[in-house]
């Protein structure tokens, strides 16, 4: 399960930047959203927008692809309803996404994934002690689903994050990139345009839409053949001195450093990150990139 960050912006009041005073657990939250596209990145976009100066967030948003981290896990969010009580300045929030067009047992499965990984990272073994619900604090009917067993009940959701603490070993990717961060290619890809040789690509360059937010392909956003592969499509094959054309499959599994980071936008969410290979550099949409 992959952690990503698309912080809350300071300069608002979704994010009250004022530090935890303690660890007393984690809040567990449905966003009760249930419109399509509804998801984590989704809601994220909401505190860098329209909810900028709402005293309402969150520390996580799960769905069913990522954690999204939009406030820092040291720092207050306001979710838990409880003004200045131990749920809004002890515990750590997640909100798990149950859009209409998610999958909320990936999600809630994400969460528990993320609520274990926290948990041990502060020490604890006893899950239970250290989960809460939204309603604990102000007894409001949250989160919604899992107190309708959807798609499991509370002591589940406990036990699962309980199996999790006892088997030791964490299952989330954090995702964040930096300038210096090592990445791979995490796929197969399609190639949808060709530059032939020239003086700049001296092995040519493939553009992908998979890998740069679509159609059309940026003239900074193509990738140089150099490091890539033509594979068949489950990535099977994979011959690194095959000739790619139009139409083919493409797999890397070079590790590549950024030497850039562009911050997420409303038309790249996932942000951009700048790599380099034949001595040229390119952008690459983030969400393809595996940390290593
Ligand atoms: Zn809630």
């Amino acid at each position: 399960m992959q952690v990503i960050e698309r912080l809350a912006p300071v300069d608002g009041l979704c994010r009250p930047c004022r530090n935890r005073t303690g660890f007393k657990g984690i809040s567990i939250h449905n966003t009760s959203n249930w419109s399509k596209g509804a998801n984590a990145i989704a809601h994220a976009n909401l505190l860098r927008g329209s909810w900028k100066y709402k005293t309402i967030s969150w520390n996580y948003a799960v769905d069913k692809d990522y954690a999204v981290r939009c406030v820092p896990e040291n720092e207050v969010a306001w979710c838990q309803g409880d003004g200045n009580g131990d749920g809004n300045m002890k515990t750590i929030s997640i909100e798990i996404c149950d859009n209409a067009d998610g999958d909320i047992r990936k999600a809630t499965d994400n969460a528990v994934i993320l609520a274990a990984d926290i948990l041990k990272r502060n020490g604890v073994s006893n899950a239970k002690s250290f989960l809460f619900q939204h309603n604990n604090w102000t007894g409001k009917d949250c989160p919604y689903d899992i107190r309708r067993n959807n798609p499991y009940d509370w002591n589940t959701f406990v036990n699962k994050v309980q199996e999790l603490l006892n088997n030791g070993k964490s299952e989330v990717v954090d995702q964040i990139l930096h300038v210096g961060s090592k990445v791979k290619f995490n796929g197969v890809f399609k190639v949808d345009k060709i530059i032939t040789q020239n003086n700049k690509y001296k092995n040519g360059a493939i553009g992908c839409y998979a890998t740069c937010y679509g159609s059309p392909v940026g003239i900074n956003d193509y990738i140089p053949s150099g490091p890539l592969a033509k594979c068949n499509r489950d990535g099977s094959n994979a011959n690194y001195n095959g000739i790619l054309n139009t139409g083919d499959y493409w797999c890397c599994d070079k590790v590549f450093e950024v030497k850039e980071i562009e911050l997420p936008t409303k038309f790249t969410p996932n942000g951009v990150a700048t790599l380099e290979a034949d001595g040229v550099k390119f952008r690459v949409d983030c969400g393809p990139l595996l940390e290593v």
